[in-house]
């Protein structure tokens, strides 16, 4: 039995398998982060998909495992400590799956999760030039024709659209013009002339994890597009998002630890002024705060976890979790390069990669400004 009451034994069978897989890739980590090689992410997604870890949290009548989340956060931990762009692909796989596992219909889950569940990947895209944080300013427009849709418009900073067979999209579904915006999920093939995969950006860190600009030009889908209801994509996507949330905080959990242990290794052997570094209080000091995070972080990730497998509110627990979790990252992975300092800031040792991968934890999925706007409206509420 695991750390918590509600860890399973097949919760620890899944830990077991994820950790064997991140074994494997944290072979190539280092080449794939180098070399931004997003095909040993592919490679490493259908890896995923064998060891039937890609579609856990999927109904078994679609192919999945029928898995909780908090199931899917466990895999997602192990992975993370292997190769974080890995990880991060992993979790936005699950969060197009979800958009669709929520509000998808009979035929459509048939259809693209259990091919999702088999290896075949699929984007999730509402971010555009002009609608980051602001989602609700998506130009992206969905005009009504004869039997279909017509989409156009751009979308940006989508991972894995890349290597993505299939999309799934947001955009406006009523005119521009109007005051009261409302959106609309469209699935899309990535045969669809219609959709024009423009360039791979050149990120700082989760560097082999595919980031895609792409452009949507009359692009012709079918009425059987359509990703749940009409003018009702917008609490789709944001119900989605807030299962994404504690997937990236949980990546976030997985990284610290690896950085926590890089940096107890190093300090009990690098000897200065006679002595272990470890044998300092200072140091003693640094590494029970960076360990008090990582605690910190696992507790919340997995209660917020728990609340959703439960069907409880959890969107506060959510965004503090995910506030937490990352910004404990970032800075647990700076700590441990102060403490392997020199040999840390060079590509000798990954510590330099952890720091690099934990800032896009901080973005994507939601700013930590974003979260504290969440976890502020739920404590103050109206008045
Ligand atoms: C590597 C990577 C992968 C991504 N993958 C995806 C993906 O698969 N699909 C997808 O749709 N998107 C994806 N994104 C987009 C991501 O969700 C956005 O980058 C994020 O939501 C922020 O948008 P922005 O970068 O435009 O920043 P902006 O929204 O322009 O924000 C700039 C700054 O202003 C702050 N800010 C904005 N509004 C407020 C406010 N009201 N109050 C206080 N502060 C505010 C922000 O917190 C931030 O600090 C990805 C991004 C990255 C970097």
């Amino acid at each position: 039995m695991g750390k918590f009451p509600y860890f399973t034994e097949v919760h620890d069978e899944i830990r077991e398998i994820a950790r064997g897989a991140a074994e494997e890739f944290k072979k190539t980590a280092e080449e794939a982060d180098r070399n931004h090689d997003y095909k040993i992410v592919e490679k490493n997604l259908k890896r995923l998909a064998e060891l039937n870890l890609l579609g856990i949290h999927v109904p078994t009548e679609y192919g999945g495992e029928g898995l909780d989340l908090v199931g899917h956060m466990i895999a997602l931990e192990e992975i993370s400590k292997g190769c974080l762009g890995t990880a991060f692909s992993f979790n936005t796989q699950r969060l197009a799956m979800d958009a669709i596992r929520l509000g998808g219909t009979e035929e459509q889950k048939k259809k693209y999760l259990t091919a999702a569940c088999e290896g075949s990947i699929i984007s999730f895209a509402t971010t555009e030039p002009e609608a980051g944080s602001d989602v609700a300013s998506m130009k992206t427009t969905a005009v009504k024709e004869d039997g279909g849709w017509v989409l156009n418009g751009s979308k940006h900073y989508i991972t894995n659209a890349i290597i993505a067979d299939t999309h799934v999209l947001f955009a406006r579904s009523n005119s521009l013009d109007n005051p009261k915006p409302v959106f609309t999920g469209f699935i899309v093939s990535n045969d669809n002339p219609g959709i024009k995969m423009s360039k791979v950006e050149n990120k700082m860190g989760a560097t082999a994890s595919p980031t895609t600009e792409y452009f949507i030009e009359d692009c012709h889908v079918s009425d059987a597009a359509v990703l749940g209801t009409v003018d009702e994509g917008m609490p789709l996507a944001l119900s989605a998002l807030e299962i994404a949330r504690i997937g990236i905080g949980t990546q976030g959990l997985g990284l610290m630890q690896v950085a926590l242990d890089q940096a107890v290794a190093y300090a009990k052997e690098r000897v200065q002024f006679g002595k272990a570094i470890a044998k300092n209080q200072a140091i003693q000091f640094h590494i029970a705060d960076m360990a008090s995070r990582v605690e910190g972080a696992m507790n919340l990730l997995y209660h917020a976890a728990w609340l959703k497998d439960n069907n409880l509110p959890a969107a506060k627990e959510a965004a503090i979790a995910k506030l937490f979790a990352t910004e404990q990252c970032t800075w647990v992975c700076n700590m441990a390069m102060n403490i392997l300092c020199g040999p840390g800031y060079t590509t000798d040792y990954p510590v330099e990669r952890y720091f690099r991968d934990a800032k896009v934890l901080e973005m994507g999925g939601g700013t930590s400004e974003i979260m504290r706007i969440i976890i502020a409206r739920q404590q103050i509420g109206k008045f």
